[in-house]
């Protein structure tokens, strides 16, 4: 079966009837771009920046994270990085962000919340990854949107980002703008969003916390911590709709992207991405060249 699946390397993720879809990767640093390679991964789906901020002291400098987002660019030679911005918080605690201690974190101060609060951090990641893009095919992905208004917010902060750019001569690209919809705030306002960003990955660990109102840390509650609960795939597939009604593509990033009991499942609502960890490519690559969506 091993040897089998090294066979895939090099090929197409398509379906016996024709239907591609794209296979990325998910990371959590700059090392892990060689197992993305090793694996044939199409490009990065979701690379998680905290690893910055949890390894370092103190705010990690814009010249630090150019210098990780550029050489994760230019490792993966044009292929498509979609960044996560900062989503610390809940779970994901750092010391000199002196966070004060919340009675519900999974519902409190964090990720896109914190960096619209504290603009000083945002702009510093954002100037990062536009000096970045100039280097290879970056992406923006922004966690735990529930509102236009956000995006509306996080568009204006990088239009100044762009104008400081270019009143210092400093060359960037176009960078597609997309958010994570992990929220069921996000997925009901899916149509809306969608005529603001390029594109949605959901984030199936959120999403199920969320929804369920299940604690996704909580071990007691493994049992009944479902992602394949109805509520969740009819999330799903209202998001594919509404994201491809406003010109979106839509992916998935969170691990329920990587459970090839619903490869099938997710090639018929019309996903065009699914970014899993690397170890995982391509067994998926594998249950979707197996899939026939006609049948
Ligand atoms: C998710 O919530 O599904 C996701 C991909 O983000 P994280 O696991 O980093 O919260
Ligand atoms: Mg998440």
């Amino acid at each position: 079966k091993k040897r089998l699946l090294q066979e895939l390397k090099g090929k197409e993720n398509v379906t016996l009837d024709g239907k591609k879809i794209n296979l990325y990767a998910n990371i959590g640093s700059v090392s892990d771009v060689a197992s993305v390679l090793a694996n044939d991964a199409g490009g990065i789906g979701l690379f998680r920046s905290e690893f910055l901020y949890l390894e370092s002291e103190t705010y990690p400098t814009e010249e630090e994270q150019f210098k990780a987002y550029r050489t994760v660019a230019e490792n993966m030679a044009g292929k498509k990085v979609i960044i996560r911005t900062l989503d610390i918080g809940a779970d994901k605690q750092v010391g000199y962000f002196n966070l004060d201690k919340e009675e519900n974190p999974a519902m409190g101060y964090r990720a896109i919340r914190i960096c619209l609060d504290r603009k000083d951090i945002f702009k510093t990641q954002l100037r990062a990854l536009y000096r970045a893009s100039y280097y290879g095919t970056i992406s923006i992905m922004f966690p735990m949107i529930i509102s236009v208004q956000e995006v509306k917010q996080i568009k204006q902060i990088i239009s100044e980002v762009k104008a400081e750019l270019d009143e210092a001569n400093v060359p960037y690209k176009d960078v597609e703008i997309g958010i994570m919809i992990e929220t069921p705030a996000a997925v009901m306002m899916s149509e809306e969003l969608a005529k603001e960003v390029d594109f949605f990955s959901i984030g199936t660990n959120d999403l199920t916390q969320y929804t369920l109102a299940i604690d996704r840390q909580n071990p007691k509650l493994d049992n009944i911590y479902d992602s394949h609960h109805p509520a969740i795939l009819k999330m799903l597939q209202m998001v594919v709709d509404n994201g491809h009604k406003g010109g979106c593509w839509v992916g998935i990033c969170g691990e329920l992207g990587a459970d090839t009991t619903l490869t099938e499942t997710f090639l018929k609502m019309g996903f065009d991405e699914l970014s899993v960890s690397p170890s995982m490519i391509l067994r998926v690559r594998d249950r979707i060249r197996n899939t026939d969506t006609t049948k």
